[in-house]
Order: C-alpha cells, then sequence, then structure tokens
C-alpha cells in the first residue's frame, strides 16, 4: 500500500516538474508606449531587460493601430483582416472574443491563467480559458505583482497597463509628462521585472499596442503604429526578433515558441 501510495506521489510530483519546466510566462502590455521613449529615457528596469534579453524597437501595430484592435490581435494571433475583429469599442454584456487564443494555448501547455487589464473595453477578451480574470483601472500592475510573487504553480498572465494612453492625447506623446509617466511606470514594474530576472526558467515579454504622433493616435501616421518589444527568457531563444520585422499580431506565436518547448 505505502508504495502504491508512493508511487502515485512520485507521478504526481513528476507531473508537476514536468509542466513546470518551461516556467511562468507573462506578458507587459503598456498601452500607448512609444519606442523612442524607451530610447530617450533609459528607463531603469525595462532597461535592465533590454541589456541582458533581445529587443526589436521597429515594431508595428495591425491596421487601423487601436488599443482594443491592437490587443485582440496579439491574442488570437491573427490580423483585424483574418479574425474580423475591427471594432474598437466594447461595453460590458457585449459578446466577447470566440474561438482560440493564447490563453488556450497556456492552459494545453499546463499552466494557470491571468488576465489583468486596465481599461474596461479590453474586458472583450475575457474567455473561458483564463481561470482569473481582473479589471483594476490604476492598479493593475500591483495586483500583478501580488499574484507574481505568491503564485507557486506556473502561469501564463498577460498584463495590460493603462496611462500613457490618457497622457499622450492630453500632453502628447514624448511629451515631458509622457515621458513622466512612463518613467513612473518603469519604477512600478520594478519588482516584476527583478523577478523574472532572477527566476529559474520565467519568461517575460514588453510590448506595447500601439504609439502616437502630436496628441493624435490611431489614425494611419507612420508613428502611430511604432511598438516595442522586449524579451528576456532563462528558456527560449529568441534572438531572431532583433533582426526581423514584428507585428503585434505575431505576439501569440512568440509566446507559444515558450509553451513549445518541451
Ligand atoms: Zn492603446
Amino acid at each position: 500500500m505505502e508504495r502504491v501510495l508512493l508511487f502515485i506521489l512520485s507521478l504526481f510530483f513528476f507531473y508537476q516538474l514536468s509542466y513546470a519546466e518551461n516556467g511562468s510566462v507573462v506578458v507587459i502590455s503598456i498601452d500607448a508606449l512609444h519606442p523612442d521613449a524607451i530610447v530617450k529615457i533609459k528607463p531603469k528596469n525595462i532597461g535592465k531587460l533590454i541589456d541582458i534579453g533581445v529587443s526589436n524597437f521597429n515594431g508595428k501595430s495591425v491596421k487601423p493601430p487601436k488599443t482594443l484592435i491592437s490587443h485582440t490581435a496579439m491574442v488570437t494571433g491573427k490580423t483585424p483582416i483574418d479574425s474580423g475583429y475591427n471594432s474598437n469599442v466594447w461595453k460590458s454584456g457585449d459578446p466577447t472574443v470566440s474561438g482560440e487564443t493564447v490563453f488556450h494555448d497556456a492552459k494545453s501547455a499546463g499552466l494557470k491563467t491571468y488576465y489583468i487589464y486596465s481599461k474596461q473595453k479590453l474586458g472583450f477578451l475575457n474567455n473561458s480559458a483564463i481561470d482569473k480574470s481582473i479589471f483594476g483601472k490604476d492598479d493593475s500592475i500591483s495586483i500583478a505583482e501580488k499574484i507574481i510573487l505568491n503564485e507557486k504553480k506556473p502561469y501564463f498572465m498577460f498584463l495590460h497597463i493603462s496611462g500613457l494612453d490618457e497622457v499622450g492625447p492630453q500632453y502628447g506623446w514624448l511629451s515631458d509628462e509622457y515621458l513622466e509617466e512612463f518613467k513612473f511606470i518603469d519604477n512600478e514594474l520594478q519588482k516584476i521585472i527583478d523577478h523574472f530576472i532572477h527566476s529559474k526558467n520565467g519568461t517575460i515579454i514588453i510590448t506595447s499596442d500601439h504609439a502616437g504622433h502630436e496628441k493624435e493616435h490611431g489614425t494611419d501616421h507612420p508613428e502611430d503604429y511604432k511598438l516595442p518589444l522586449i524579451i528576456f527568457s532563462k528558456t527560449t531563444n529568441f534572438d531572431d526578433i532583433k533582426t526581423s520585422s514584428y507585428s503585434s499580431y505575431q505576439l501569440r506565436s512568440l509566446v507559444n515558441r515558450v509553451f513549445k518547448k518541451k
């Protein structure tokens, strides 16, 4: 009897180990982050990831480069033309996204899934493959930090951070106020970034949904399409992103690179 129990226990332990192999993955989308802001202020914490990870500052949003449309492309892995999801408007009670998403991929890989967002309309992306979905308008980073520092099981988290999308239209993209807000966000991210730098097998991806120009965004202006991509992974090679072109709809396949590495 004891042996059987031991066998079952060791099987359970092995299962835990094998699905933990690829580690946790967090995708952080800093809404409306222009890649030039990173170059301009050399943020302390995101800067550490740039030093030890791989980056691409020539990323591109989908057409049109708008918040909900771009995030839907990231999560579904499809362009707005392919998915048909081309509305930038959603309110509670409206239908949510259907079909497979990056959260389904994470579940299949044995990971717990978290979705933390700070703009109501991103509620459109809620789906049955998400274990825990939390809306936090001004505190999405601290909600995520608490989970990341305490979660013992491997997980996939998509964290959306608002702020620059409000300062940009009010003061202008890359204005002093905009850069100050970005510094603030970077400071807030310190514990999460340090956690992933010191994790045994984690992957952290920092990106955005679109940028903007002057006080405008969402137009066909080339600046509006710009976005950064920064990846630090202890398990998976992403060296190619330094030189390849990247568009936000390709995020799902990048994340799957980590999940599929067994
Ligand atoms: Zn946005």
